[in-house]
């Protein structure tokens, strides 16, 4: 189930995984309590984001351990791979502590985001850590009835919650996002700098889909109150889950007909601008700008529009001076 070829731009890297999720198992209580107590199981711990990586030379993984050695915390299933091994999420303390750190430095074990490794891990591993980090932020966050405030009691497998005074059910949040490379007739791309954003970092525009909006509108109010640009002709390219913390990327092209002016809105962008490829790489060459680094669609999207991988990432030095 590995999801290179799944959609144009290739094999996102928080869009991987090679584990079943097991849907229909979450609610077997007996089933779940004998993989909890099955030696081979493994859990992966996840703490404000965070999980433990080990890295030998250039080979990144995830630490997994047996449920005898997890924290208590909140536990949600994960899924169970072709081995029959069965996966486990545990939202609870990593191992902390000088002693703790000291062992794990001698074993080349860190504490890393999933915006750090997600790209550097194997397929299995970035889709349990995509998985765990989703479901971890929901429950550290949403821990009360929304109807009445009464503390909440997740379900056998985490994937849901309950409300034991009025009954209602609860489901994980997920925040649909567009973002959208567009064009203009010279194929030239639009690029801009969220003034957030420290150094002379770029990208593609991007926001939230509001209540009763469709995913090709919300691209359309976006472009147009971000830029002051129209766009027509919008097309789905592909998503990727970004649980930092609950969004889904869905990842569009549109084309912007001539004869617009840039008129950026000065609160979300400090600048934006029309790049075409040979301006691009020129740029990005001369260190003058720098692009989101390869976790995220965005970096896909604009590779995508180019033609090919692009240098660069994130790491850009000082904006030049003036
Ligand atoms: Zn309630």
């Amino acid at each position: 189930m590995s999801s290179a070829g799944l959609s144009p731009l290739g094999a996102l890297a928080l869009a991987r995984g090679t584990v079943d999720r097991v849907t229909k198992r979450r609610t077997d209580k007996d089933w779940i309590e004998a993989a909890w107590k099955d030696p081979r199981s493994r859990v992966l711990v996840v703490c404000e984001g965070q999980a433990l990586v080990r890295e030998d030379r250039d080979r990144v993984e995830l630490v997994l351990v047996p449920p005898e050695q997890a924290p208590s915390g909140t536990r949600f299933l994960l899924g169970q791979d072709a081995g029959e091994v069965v996966y486990f999420g545990v939202s609870g303390p990593l191992p902390a502590g000088p002693e703790a750190d000291e062992r794990h430095a001698a074993d080349g074990i860190r504490k890393a985001t999933l915006r750090e490794v997600g790209a550097l891990l194997p397929d299995r591993d970035a889709g349990l850590l995509t998985h765990a980090v989703a479901l971890a932020n929901w429950h550290d966050t949403h821990t009360h009835c929304p109807l009445c405030g009464s503390a909440t009691v997740p379900d056998p497998g985490g994937h849901s919650t309950y409300c034991p005074v009025d009954g209602s059910e609860h489901f994980p949040r997920t925040d649909p996002a567009v973002i959208m490379l567009v064009t203009d007739p010279q194929d030239r791309c639009l690029l801009a700098r969220n003034a957030a954003w420290p150094g002379r970092r770029v990208s593609i525009l991007a926001g939230f889909v509001e209540p009763g909006e469709s995913a090709e509108q919300a691209v359309i109010r976006e472009v147009a109150e971000e830029t002051g640009i129209t766009v027509t002709n919008v097309r789905y390219l592909g998503s990727q889950p970004w649980p930092m913390p609950r969004s889904l990327m869905l990842g569009f092209r549109a084309d912007a007909p001539a004869g617009q002016d840039i008129a950026v809105d000065h609160e979300e962008l400090a600048e934006a601008h029309w790049f075409s490829r040979g301006d691009l790489l020129a740029a990005l060459e001369r260190r003058e700008l720098g692009l989101p680094p390869s976790v995220s669609i965005a970096r896909h999207i604009i590779e995508a529009w180019y033609g090919g991988p692009l240098p660069s990432a994130w790491t850009v030095p000082p904006p030049p001076p003036r």
